[in-house]
């Protein structure tokens, strides 16, 4: 038994050096590469809806403070095969890209408003659709300011286009598809149609973020089945109506109380520009107790925070952003994440969580 032992135990000293060695050779190194490569680069697109059913994406959940986790404000409708996106915070396309999400079948992308946390990526989406097939001039839907931001982007990203058309062929980039195109959704109430198309609804929701005027959420009804977005929003009640028996509700949230602690370190290290801005930014957010009450009063199924602010480096940190909560809405609430993904199988009840993380 004991010389058994000393076999194995010489077996694996061999096999841990003869590994060891392998490890010092670029040849051993390229075929490590090639295996990750076919899991990663090889692999499928993801199939993100079945058919007739309403899925959500979070491709980004940060506010602007940064959060090396979260990529700028984004959320990924899926509506069958349709694909919509609801701003295009920095950092949301290349979640989206290393998630194999098949970028060609974006249909239109849905600004909230313009502030630059919830727009920076655009003209990454605009060019990465476009290299992945995208062959039809892509839509970008948002308050009156719109025609201002798709014409910035088209400009600033002209000679990219370009560069790229002369370097793969037009067969390949067709220069004349790449641009974006605005459409303006007119806001003279508290919510007004955004989007009639292949079973899909899309309202437009008046929100308060002022001094953005207007801001808008968005609804979604597909099937029976609905997700509302709150955008950025100070609690507000019409925003509630509006996502009357939504499956879910995906609302910004901000805990004033951290903000303020923040604020409070920040003026202590003398640093009175970001404390400043940690004081002024109370007034239009929604705590997560706040944004429980508007689920409540939306009789929502889940509520998903998004937009977290500020952001949260530790388990207990979480807690903390999340305290009071439990007392307001003991059940259906989940704190967002990048990856979360929420499946609402058509005309059921259902309602799936997963993650792409
Ligand atoms: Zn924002
Ligand atoms: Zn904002």
């Amino acid at each position: 038994m004991k010389h058994a032992i000393t076999i194995v135990a010489a077996a694996v000293v061999v096999l841990i050096a003869a590994a060891w060695i392998a490890m010092q050779f670029v040849p051993v190194d390229l075929w490590l590469y090639r295996r990750a490569a076919m899991d990663r680069a090889g692999a499928p697109d993801i199939q993100l809806s079945k058919p007739g059913e309403l899925s959500v994406l979070l491709c980004g959940t940060n506010a602007p403070l940064p959060d090396p986790n979260r990529a700028g404000g984004c959320a990924l409708i899926a509506a069958g095969n349709d694909l919509y996106v609801v701003d295009t915070g920095m950092g949301s396309v290349r979640n989206l890209m290393v998630w194999h999400v098949p970028l060609e079948k974006i249909k239109g992308v849905f600004f909230t408003h313009y502030h630059s946390d919830h727009i920076g990526d655009l003209g990454e989406l605009r060019l990465q659709t476009w290299v992945a097939g995208r062959r039809t001039l892509l839509k970008v839907y948002g308050p009156p300011g719109v025609e201002d931001v798709v014409k910035g982007f088209n400009e600033a990203y002209s000679h990219d286009a370009d560069y790229r058309t002369a370097h793969h062929g037009e067969k390949m980039l067709p220069r004349e598809d790449v641009d974006l195109v605005p459409a303006v959704i007119p806001m003279n109430g508290a919510a007004a149609p955004a989007l009639n198309a292949d079973g899909l609804k899309v309202t437009a929701i008046r929100v308060d973020h002022g001094p953005v005027k207007p801001a808008y959420g968005y609804r979604f009804d597909y099937n029976g089945r609905s997700v509302t977005i709150s955008g950025d929003t100070a609690p507000y009640h019409p925003l509630a109506v509006a996502a009357r028996g939504s499956d879910v509700l995906v609302h910004e949230a901000q805990s004033n109380v951290m903000v303020s602690i923040l604020g409070e370190v920040l003026a202590k290290a003398d640093r009175p520009r970001p404390a400043k801005i940690m004081h002024d930014i109370q007034t239009y957010h929604t705590t997560p107790v706040q944004a429980a009450e508007i689920a409540n009063e939306a009789q929502a199924k889940l509520l998903v925070f998004t937009h977290i602010n500020p952001p949260l480096p530790t388990r207990f940190a979480e807690r903390a952003f999340i305290d009071g909560v439990s007392k307001v809405r003991p059940d259906g609430v989940l704190l967002g994440r990048d990856g979360t993904l929420i499946h609402l199988p058509g005309h059921s009840t259902v309602i799936e969580q997963t993650s792409l993380r």
